[in-house]
């Protein structure tokens, strides 16, 4: 009735496949009397309906804004289910870290339908509601984007078979299919507990695999980002990927090429702060994706000084994570990126650069560098410099500079990778030790901790006869 009035108010009939009548169609009906959910006809004739007692999602694990999300689309008329992740996280005892919520609602009309709610993106036009701090993603379903003539103008492919736009409405069945992998194609309504399930996912997620919809070969190409995310999900649940989902990875893996800098920045950003970045890694070498993959890896895995280093950091992130403290992004890129710079620090140097402005050289060389393949946000970029630019003032234990040195914003980043260059053998252990012990002893203490200030004279003696090495040696700390 409602879905009818504002049908009639937007002059827009969505959805029409799901609600014609098909002598399989299923009915779904609300088991929760205070929801007003739900009782129309969709077309489940080709899912498994799995009820509450067949699987094991608790109610209670849902997030108020999924619930609310769901409750209020149903009584404006609409359908609406918890999709993805969510349900695949849910059905495998994990806590979802986001809900998403799947709809036959067009974004304008779910946009009506909650007042704090905004419609984003322009590939996919989706709408964010917000529940506080909570924020709950809703998308209409997707229709499939080669089909039908009519469709060709808001689907495209580039030559390699990869889906550059599309934006095309329909119903829950070709919602799943344009699903990646089986687990994550399932549909679970808070209101009656059900599971909608159209390509086995919950005896796949129950078998331990991870199945891609469809020929994986064709999939990779229209998207090649879903190589990474079968290592990551797989990494993270503990999936086996599937034989024939595995197969075609070697051969497709240059298609990430291709994809945007942005997307395999936020993709990266995924799979190292999942808490499983040990584990990613450990996927990427045994699908041997991390040959030319993503432009970091390669270099650094491959020499050991690195390699230890990095893993440190990833084996220090996962633990943060994994205990729920946060990780943060720029520490973690500096990370990766420091042996590069290293590298590039030595060499200017040998060129007959300053301390100082070399590695300040070197910074903007292996950004400059990534930045190519991966476009790591400014606002990261910027703390990776200080990370990075502060590391040689830990050289200095004379005078005042220790202090100013604790007072610094990014002091804590910079210590804990300091800490880091320790335990990986590139610096020794005493200078770490020392930095500790100067933080927490007393004002009086570390007086008595300092060093003859010998170089700081020095420093500052060339200083005066350079001004301009000095204001870039500011530069490269302050950035
Ligand atoms: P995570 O636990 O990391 O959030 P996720 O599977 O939920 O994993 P999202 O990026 O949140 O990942 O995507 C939500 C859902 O959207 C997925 O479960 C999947 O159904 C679909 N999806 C996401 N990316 C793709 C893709 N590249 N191709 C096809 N479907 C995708
Ligand atoms: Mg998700």
């Amino acid at each position: 009735m409602i879905k009818k009035l504002l049908n009639k108010v937007f002059g827009q009939k969505i959805f029409p496949a799901a609600t014609t009548s098909s002598q399989s169609d299923v009915k779904v009906t609300s088991a929760n009397p205070d929801t007003k959910a739900n009782t129309k006809k969709i077309d489940t004739s080709k899912a498994k309906l799995t009820n509450s007692h067949l699987h094991k999602i608790d109610r209670n694990l849902l997030s108020n804004g999924a619930l609310k999300t769901c409750e209020g689309l149903q009584k404006a008329g609409f359908e609406a289910f918890v999709v993805g992740g969510a349900v695949r996280d849910l059905l495998l005892d994990y806590k979802p870290k986001d809900f998403d919520i799947a709809t036959d609602a067009t974004p304008e009309q779910v946009n009506r339908v909650f007042r704090r709610s905004r419609i984003i993106g322009r590939r996919f036009r989706l709408v964010h509601v917000m529940f506080g701090d909570e924020t709950i993603e809703v998308s209409t379903f997707r229709g499939s984007h080669l089909n039908e003539a009519s469709d060709q103008a808001n689907a495209q492919v580039n030559d390699s078979g990869r889906i550059i736009r599309d934006n095309v409405f329909g119903s829950i069945e070709e919602d799943a299919i344009r699903r990646d992998f089986t687990a994550n194609a399932l549909y679970y309504n808070p209101a009656t507990q059900e599971v909608l399930d159209f390509h086995n996912g919950v005896a796949d997620i129950k078998a331990g695999i991870l199945r891609m919809i469809g020929d994986p070969a064709t999939r990779y190409a229209e998207d090649p980002v879903r190589m990474l995310r079968a290592v990551r999900l797989s990494a993270k649940l503990g999936l086996k990927i599937d034989r024939a989902t595995e197969a075609p990875i070697e051969k497709l893996a240059d298609l990430l090429q291709d994809v945007p800098p942005s997307r395999l920045f936020d993709e990266m950003l995924k799979l190292f702060l999942s808490g499983h970045a040990i584990e990613s890694i450990s996927v990427l070498r045994q699908q041997n994706l991390h040959h030319g993959l993503l432009p970091m890896l390669d270099v650094v895995l491959e020499q050991p000084l690195g390699e230890r280093f990095v893993m440190l950091a990833m084996q220090n992130t996962d633990d943060r994570i994994l205990s729920g403290k946060s990780a943060n992004p720029s520490f973690l890129f500096a990370s990766l990126l420091w042996h590069e710079v290293l590298d590039a620090w030595e060499q200017f140097q040998a060129e007959g650069n300053h301390l100082i402005p070399a590695l300040h050289l070197a910074m903007n060389e292996v950004i400059d560098f990534q930045a190519e393949k991966l476009a790591i946000h400014n606002r990261y970029t910027a703390t990776m410099k200080e990370i990075w630019g502060m590391q040689p003032r830990f050289e200095q234990r004379a005078g005042k500079r220790p202090f100013a040195l604790l007072e610094h914003p990014r002091y804590r980043a910079a210590y804990d990778f300091l800490l880091l260059r320790c335990e990986s053998g590139e610096i020794d252990k005493e200078l770490g030790e020392w930095w500790t012990a100067f933080a927490n002893a007393s004002s009086e203490e570390r007086n008595g901790m300092l060093q003859a200030d010998t170089t700081a004279k020095k420093r500052r003696k060339r200083s005066r006869k350079k001004p301009a090495s000095a204001s870039s040696a500011k530069n490269a700390v302050d950035v």
